[in-house]
Order: C-alpha cells, then structure tokens, then sequence
C-alpha cells in the first residue's frame, strides 16, 4: 500500500520590524528548513495577480503602478502605505484583497513540502496575528529586541526613515502582546553570531516537537 506523505511541521516566525525575524529564518533556511516568506509572496502578488492589481488600482488610483522595465509593474509602496496609515478602512480592504492570495499560496507550499517529504517548513510573516491564519501552524516564534535597537536596525537596513519606521512599528501589534500568544521567544539584543546560536537552540525544540507531534494523534500529520 502507498505510504501517505505526512505534512511538514509547520512552523510560525514573527517579531516586529528590525527584530530579526529575516535573520532568523535565514539560520533556520541554512539548517535545513523550508522557507515560505508571506511578505514578499504578499508583495510579489501585488504586482502579478490581475485580480489584486485592479482592486488596488480601485483603492488608491490607476496611477499607482508604474510600468517598469519588460512591461512589470511597479506598486508606489510608499503612497500605498501613507494612505493605509491615515486610512484604517483602505487597510482593511487592502489586507482583505492580499490576504487570501497568500494563504492559499502558503497552502501550496504545504502540499510542495510534503509531495518532498521536507520535516519542516517555516512561514515568515511580519503580521501573523493581524493576518488571522495561525490555527494550521504547530508552533509560533516571536523574536524580540529592544524598541530603540529595532528602530536603529530598520533604518540601518534601509526600510524607511525613522519616522517611517516608527509608524509602521505603530500599525504592528505591541511586542508584549505578541510574547503573550509565542509558544517560543527568541531573544535578539546581543551579536549575530548570538542569534545564530540562540537559531540552533530553536531548531533542536523545532525538532522535538515535531517529534513527539509525530508520535501523537494531533493536528500534525493529517
Ligand atoms: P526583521 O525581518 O524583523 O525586520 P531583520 O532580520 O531584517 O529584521 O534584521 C534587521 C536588520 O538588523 C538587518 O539588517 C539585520 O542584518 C540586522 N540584525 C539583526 N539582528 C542583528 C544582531 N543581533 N546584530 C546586528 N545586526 C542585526
């Protein structure tokens, strides 16, 4: 008889910009896990899903793409963001026209991972919560720092200016209220090379998880 692949353990990485969510995925992608990144999914489908485009367009004006180079599209994420900041309902609808997209594209990445027999696949997303989708995942990682220290890393890194930054660090659920709902806190205020160890100590509880998860009748494996 056919051995039915099992799904892969599914794994939930989050933090507030400048945390050091992307590290963190990055040192867990080196060792060995599937990565599904949602904000550049949500960011790409922006530019290629016909349907999301025109609802876009309907939102905040035909002129808010610009055709770039081989006729792409390019989305003016600054006027998208400036509007959805001063705009709660844009955002809303914006986040109701993007969201579904993203999701079934993550569940196309489940059924990929476990056509390739792969343990562990992690979805990084900057709003996990706000998003609404975390019944599926088996575990849900926070990273966190210090305020100051996440602004610096964000402007640093090119994300936008401080007081950019600390608008988007507004529109994101407050740090504490993202621990309360964390089944495993990473901190990030030391080194790199400190988070990377701090990654490895993480993916050794990723696997005992997974592990007794396969051992028991839960909702991995269905
Ligand atoms: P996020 O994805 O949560 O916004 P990143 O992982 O992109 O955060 O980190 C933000 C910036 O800070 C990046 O340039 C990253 O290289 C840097 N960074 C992250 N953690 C550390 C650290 N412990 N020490 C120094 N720089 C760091």
């Amino acid at each position: 008889m056919k051995k039915e692949l099992k799904r892969p353990f599914l794994v939930g990485v989050t933090g507030g910009i400048g945390s050091g969510k992307s590290t963190v995925c990055r040192f867990l992608s080196d060792l060995g896990c599937a990565l599904f990144e949602a904000d550049r999914v949500a960011r790409e489908l922006q530019c290629s899903d016909p349907g999301i485009i025109a609802g876009i367009r309907k939102l905040f004006g035909h002129e808010v793409y610009a055709e770039g180079s081989g006729g792409s599209l390019q989305l003016d994420r600054r006027r998208v963001a400036a509007e959805v900041f001063s705009s709660p309902e844009k955002l809303m609808e914006l986040n109701r026209l993007v969201h579904p997209a993203v999701y079934e594209a993550f569940h196309e990445a489940v059924e990929e991972a476990r056509r390739q027999g792969i343990e562990v696949l992690v979805k990084e997303a900057a709003i996990l919560f706000e998003a609404g989708r975390t019944a599926d995942l088996d575990l849900i990682v926070v990273v966190v720092a210090d305020r100051q220290l996440r602004l610096r890393r964000a402007v640093e890194k090119g994300l936008g200016s401080r007081e950019e930054v600390l608008e988007r660090m507004a529109s994101q659920w407050p740090q504490e209220k993202l621990v309360e709902k964390a089944g495993y806190v990473v901190p990030n205020e030391g080194t790199k090379e400190e988070l990377r160890r701090q990654t490895e100590k993480l993916y050794q509880f990723i696997l005992q998880e997974a592990a007794s998860c396969r051992d028991c009748s839960g909702k991995h494996g269905q």
